[in-house]
């Protein structure tokens, strides 16, 4: 039994919080005036104000695009500003007329403004509807692959029984010693193999780590209560050391590879997307400079040794909710990473669906039938 991935993205946590005052933002979203006013962190030692702040001359400097700064500003991709202050840092710094300390300042308020933005934009959210549905609807074997940094997922995964035996699995991944070691008998690693699995690919602002790279808990995340309001205030109970959020945006410097759970759980989402029968992508966009998570989804594709070829792959059928589904591209990059031309004429079913809305009315209250008219349905 293979089971059903569901892979969400930022669009996903924006559905969820669409009818509150500030939703949560989009990854182009984070600079906008109502978003920096209302919520930036003020932490002691840091500014108090994003204006003013070592963060607001950094984005100002680097990422203007016209003499209207605020217009300009509202624009900024957080990921991006967040790879090149990480890559400045470790890699640019000799060109730098600035001290090391100013851009570890602008970094520290960079990470302290996405956890605040994420928590504060999201607090309270006790029923999540689309989470809350997709936490319902779970099968056994059917994992969820999330991009988010919120923690509406848990919240709802908490609800259901299912939702629940994805997240000890969680917790087995994040500290290992709690009982993940089961798979040295071989049927617990086949039915291992063939569970689902809950993975916060980017990490999230109820998970920390310890900042000692020598550190059992440098590798091994806290996971905090989902609403716990002050995560990283606490020293390491390993080693006393500071902490801070784990929180993994794209980039060369930070990839999966170079922490012990975010490669764990890249290997088993790629092990996921390969077993899946279905893929439901909600709110992921795809991005280009996201290489780890393309290569990712392209793992889905059938092994390319001839040994392997009579063992899939094994998706049949791929539903895409985004607002960008009407465009060309969008569809035609979503087909290319999971090889939906190149199975074949009516291999893989392709479903597309603009909004959340659509998409729970015509697949979740009759899982069984085939997707009404509604829909854009692009069947190759
Ligand atoms: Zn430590």
């Amino acid at each position: 039994m293979s089971g059903r991935v569901f892979i969400l993205g930022a669009g996903a946590s924006r559905s969820d919080t669409a009818t509150r005052a500030i939703p949560l933002p989009l990854a182009r979203e984070f600079f906008k005036p109502h978003y920096l006013d209302e919520h930036w962190p003020g932490r002691p030692g840091l500014s108090r104000h994003f204006q003013g702040s070592e963060l607001q001359k950094l984005v100002d400097s680097y990422f203007s695009k016209t003499t209207d700064i605020n217009a300009s500003r509202s624009d900024v991709n957080v990921e991006e500003v967040y790879s090149f202050i990480e890559t400045y840092r470790t890699l640019y710094m000799s060109r730098a007329y600035q001290p090391q300390v100013v851009l570890d300042r602008a970094r520290a308020e960079l990470l302290y403004d996405i956890e605040f933005v994420v928590k504060y934009c999201s607090f309270g959210v006790k029923s999540p509807v689309l989470n809350g549905r997709l936490a319902k609807i779970l099968a056994p074997g059917d994992s969820i692959i999330s991009f988010n940094w919120d923690t509406l997922t848990e919240r709802a995964l908490r609800k259901s029984k299912e939702g629940r035996a994805l997240l000890r699995r969680f917790d087995a991944i994040a500290s290992p010693g709690k009982g993940a070691l089961e798979g040295t008998n071989p049927s617990a690693a086949l039915s291992d193999m063939h569970a689902g699995y809950f993975l916060k690919m980017h990490g999230g602002v109820n998970m920390t780590k310890c900042i000692n790279e020598h550190c059992l808990r440098y590798r091994y995340p806290y996971v905090w209560p989902d609403d716990e309001e002050f995560v990283d205030g606490w020293a390491c109970n390993q080693c006393g050391s500071r902490t801070e959020i784990m929180i993994l945006p794209p980039h060369i410097h930070k990839t999966y590879s170079g922490n012990r759970f975010f490669r764990l759980q890249a290997s088993i989402a790629a092990q996921k997307l390969r077993l899946a029968d279905e893929v439901v992508v909600i709110g992921y966009s795809f991005p280009t400079f996201d290489f780890e998570a393309s290569a990712m989804m392209r793992c889905a594709r059938s092994d390319f040794c001839e040994e392997a070829d009579d063992l899939g792959p094994f998706q049949n059928r791929l539903v895409l909710v985004n607002p960008a589904c009407h465009e060309m591209n969008y569809i035609e990059r979503a087909k290319d990473l999971f090889s939906v031309a190149a199975m074949g004429a009516g291999q893989i079913e392709v479903v597309c669906y603009k909004t959340v809305g659509d998409y729970l009315q015509a697949e979740m209250r009759s899982r069984s039938k085939q997707p009404k008219a509604s829909s854009v349905t692009n069947q190759l």
